[in-house]
């Protein structure tokens, strides 16, 4: 099967059984979302959410967290994974958000990535869900998953974010996003997926190549 007819059936499916997806993440205005991928970096939503309203509320505004030292912050992130430097980055991302782009989150990629501590997959999470771009970020569960389903041969985040950007149409991208993030964090989990629940295993290559229904 094709990769682009297996793109296909797979978010039918997705469109059909989880209608209602989005982040998992708590926020309200962008520079909150902003904040919230970069702290869950390494760490769990869960964990994430228990520490942003404290956060918010010593820091609203970029402004307020651009004038912040990074012992402060630290302080109010430390449950968190990579406190330290995740301090740092917040503190950095807020100076250059108020120094270049007026307080403003911007919207496209390639600016969102001058920020500090924002990758390609942060800026790509940021720029689908608040600006509605055509996107799709690969963290490690849409890698994973995308490679088992056979979505993807690719070797690298990038190689897996083309493929699948050149599979799956503009208007779904977004919301793919969200469907092979809980996938994988829920039913095709790293060390035992859980296969025999899986309402997509019909097409994907993984587990029709371990029931020997596909060559290897
Ligand atoms: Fe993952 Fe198994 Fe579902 Fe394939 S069948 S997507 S390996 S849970």
């Amino acid at each position: 099967m094709h990769k682009k007819e297996r793109c296909a059936l797979v978010i039918d499916w997705f469109k059909k059984n989880r209608p209602l997806v989005q982040t998992e993440l708590d926020y309200t205005t962008p520079y909150q979302l902003l904040v919230a991928v970069i702290l869950s970096a390494q760490c769990t939503d869960r964990r994430v959410n228990m520490t942003t309203p404290l956060l918010f509320e010593h820091f609203p505004e970029p402004g307020d967290l651009a004038a912040a030292s990074v012992e402060e912050v630290f302080e109010l992130i430390r449950s968190i994974s990579y406190p330290n430097s995740k301090a740092k980055h917040l503190v950095g991302m807020a100076q250059k958000l108020v120094s270049d782009f007026g307080g403003e989150v911007p919207s496209e990629v390639e600016q969102l990535m001058t920020l500090p501590g924002v990758g390609r997959k942060t800026a790509n999470v940021v720029a689908s869900i608040i600006y509605d771009k055509p996107v799709i970020a690969v963290d490690t569960h849409v890698f994973r998953v995308s490679r088992r389903l056979g979505l993807s041969d690719g070797k690298t985040v990038e190689a897996v974010e083309k493929d699948l950007e050149k599979n799956i149409a503009e208007a779904d991208r977004g919301t793919s996003h969200h469907w092979l993030i809980l996938h994988g964090r829920y039913v095709c989990t790293a060390r035992s997926p859980k296969c025999e629940e899986c309402g997509i295993r019909e097409w994907c290559r993984d587990y029709l190549r371990k029931n020997r229904k596909l060559p290897e």
